[in-house]
């Protein structure tokens, strides 16, 4: 296709490291895609120590959350204000206030039955409205696509499109016309997945934040803790140890020390998975 052939050849060849280590970064504009309240739980050492560093992150999640769950008793909108709660409760943890917490709204679990163009064009309101310098999203593949399940899989490739799209002035022009945005690029990327990294190239150590992110993920009690087969707000303090140590095994190390791992991509959106 014509739109962005000309101009795909010269961001394969820029270098594929950041000009800065990530645990030097200061003053950007960090912008997180996920599917599910937790998405962003993989990322989130390297989050608070950017947010601690001077940068703004923010996070847009697309779904509520309001199908996955073991308990009988919850009802879809329980759900969704659990998640929700959780969330700004984890994002606290991070230092990321409330207001950077930006949910689409979309059901759980069927994120891919969803209007693509409708999904794609309020992605792009939000990367022209935030302008972020960098944006963490789920991995779609690099060469060969990747499966993931699938809200994960629709979330890769819908905050893949959505980052294509918003440089095109004239794709969603309205946001433009009468919105008063401006079309935009996103210049570097970078991008998470869980239990297969084998395309990581870039590995952040989160020496410092670990902590923080052990204290935020252990609020996802609904989502991976006691709280998955019978929700209890109030967890006893053995149950809230037991869920420290789950999450505190989930951190990887490289070297001895924490670390967060990710496929780093710096270039024009045509040629993320290349
Ligand atoms: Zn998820």
């Amino acid at each position: 296709m014509a739109l962005g052939a000309a101009v795909a050849l010269s961001a394969q060849s820029l270098p594929q490291k950041p000009d800065l280590p990530v645990e030097q970064w200061t003053g950007k504009t960090i912008l997180l895609i996920g599917a599910h309240a937790d998405d962003d739980a993989l990322s989130h050492g390297t989050l608070a120590m950017l947010q601690a560093h001077g940068n703004q992150v923010y996070i847009v999640t697309l779904t509520t959350g309001n199908v996955g769950t073991q308990d009988p008793t919850l009802s879809r909108l329980q759900l969704a204000g659990i998640r929700r709660s959780e969330e700004l409760a984890a994002l606290k943890e991070l230092g990321i206030p409330p207001d950077h917490y930006i949910n689409l709204g979309y059901d759980d679990g069927m994120l891919e039955f969803e209007d693509h163009k409708a999904v794609v064009e309020n992605l792009v309101f939000w990367i022209r409205k935030l302008r972020p310098d960098v944006l963490f999203a789920w991995d779609p593949g690099k060469v060969y696509q990747r499966w993931h399940k699938a809200d994960h899989r629709a979330a890769a490739y819908l905050a893949a499109d959505a980052a294509r799209a918003a440089m095109w002035r004239l794709l969603f022009e309205g946001q433009i016309s009468q919105q008063g945005l401006k079309e935009f690029t996103i210049p570097e990327y970078m991008f998470y997945n869980d239990y297969d990294y084998e395309d990581e190239n870039l590995w952040v150590d989160i020496s410092g934040f670990a902590d923080k992110r052990i204290a935020a993920d252990s609020n996802y009690v609904s989502q991976f803790g006691p709280g998955w087969i019978k929700y209890n707000p109030h967890p006893s303090e053995e149950e809230m140890k037991a869920m420290r140590d789950l999450v505190r095994r989930d951190i990887r190390t490289r070297d001895g020390k924490p670390m967060e791992g990710f496929r780093y991509y710096r270039g024009l959106p045509d040629a993320i998975g290349k």
